[in-house]
């Protein structure tokens, strides 16, 4: 079976339902390693996010981004298997990177093509186009070289056409404090009993077949939200983010809220827009829309002295919840809003919403 066959009944790619769970308590994880927690979300907008931080904070951080992410795929690729070394590892690593390739198309992070690897060098070019998000895909390619010739690198990328990147990867050091410091936690998960209908063949949740797989340009398509979204690990943005706020402290917090909450209320109301008349099956659910994208599980939704009151449990980028329930409250009654947020002891995710 090909790594990209789609199930018969629901159109899902195989591979999917057999790495990756979506659970009853909110959360997607990998099968193989049910600690590390994914997020199936939109990604042109995680770069959007990470501009709008940017704009907010006056910093780059981009750096942050690609040593996170590498860290993350590090972890990742040494826990799947021992590497060979010396001569026995050249076809693996070859048939790695083959399957580096298929992978990031099946996750919809684009197409990566290896152009040339130079195993004494140390040097690996590489073509992307339609990266989900650049400095992503930056720090997945970096940390899959890493990992497999185990020196540490740097990465060069260089835009050769809209939406086509040549990416560089060679040995280098690298400041290994911020290695060290951007490492992913795990946390343990709250259970859950919310019911996804399934496919009876590849027990995807059926929710999972509304969206469009594209091979050949390596994209996932939410063609109802017109959204394009990827899988992709949830703790490595949030070792991003927490990065970010031991170095500039909470201002971080705002800033990643506020640039949610503009995007989020933007998008509500171009989808508004172009939907014309609401149908009643675009009601959105919203315990089953963070359920599909492993945000959390909603438990509870209150309107309470003319605001909202929202909970939810095993949150992951709880920042990005809070700001899409300020945008959410904002796009409802049309009216600013107060907002008071907090992470209890046990973890979660609490947001009071009021009227400004
Ligand atoms: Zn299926």
């Amino acid at each position: 079976m090909g790594i990209l066959d789609t199930c018969p009944i629901c159109g899902v790619p195989v591979q999917i339902g057999k790495y990756i769970e979506w659970n009853s308590n909110g959360t997607i994880t990998q099968k193989r390693d049910p600690t590390h927690r994914m997020l199936f979300y939109e990604c042109k907008h995680l770069d959007r996010l990470f501009t709008g931080i940017e704009d907010i904070i006056g910093i780059s951080i981009d750096k942050y981004i690609v040593e996170s992410k590498s860290r993350s795929i590090i972890q990742y690729i040494k826990k799947q298997k021992s590497w060979p070394r010396g001569a026995l590892a050249r076809p693996v690593v070859r048939n790695f990177m083959r399957n580096l390739s298929d992978g990031a198309r099946l996750n919809g992070y684009g197409v990566i093509e290896v152009k040339e690897l130079q195993w004494r060098k140390g040097y690996l070019r590489c073509a992307v186009t339609n990266p989900y998000s650049l400095p992503m895909v930056c720090g997945d390619i970096r940390g899959a070289f890493e990992a497999i010739l185990n020196k540490t690198s740097e990465i060069k990328s260089e835009e050769v056409s809209p939406e086509r990147y040549d990416l560089t990867c060679f040995w280098a050091p690298h400041a290994q404090e911020l290695a060290s410091r951007l490492l992913p936690v795990s946390t343990k998960a709250k259970p859950g009993d919310y019911e996804f209908e399934r496919c009876t063949n590849c027990d995807i949740p059926l929710e999972i077949s509304k969206v469009r797989w594209d091979f050949d340009d390596g994209t996932i398509t939410n063609d109802e939200l017109g959204v394009r979204v990827a899988l992709f690990g949830a703790r490595a943005v949030q070792a991003v983010f927490d990065e970010l706020k031991s170095e500039l402290g909470r201002q971080i917090d705002d800033a990643i809220i506020e640039a949610q909450r503009q995007y989020s209320l933007s998008l509500a109301k171009e989808q508004l827009k172009s939907a014309q008349q609401p149908k009643p099956e675009r009601q959105v659910n919203l315990k089953l829309a963070m359920a599909v994208t492993g945000l959390g599980n909603l438990v509870e939704l209150e309107v309470r002295s003319g605001g909202y009151q929202v909970r939810v449990e095993n949150p992951s980028l709880p920042l990005v919840t809070v700001g899409n329930a300020i945008a959410f409250y904002e796009f409802i009654t049309g009216k600013q809003s107060s907002s008071y947020w907090e992470i209890t002891d046990d973890g979660d995710l609490n947001v009071e919403l009021s009227p400004a």
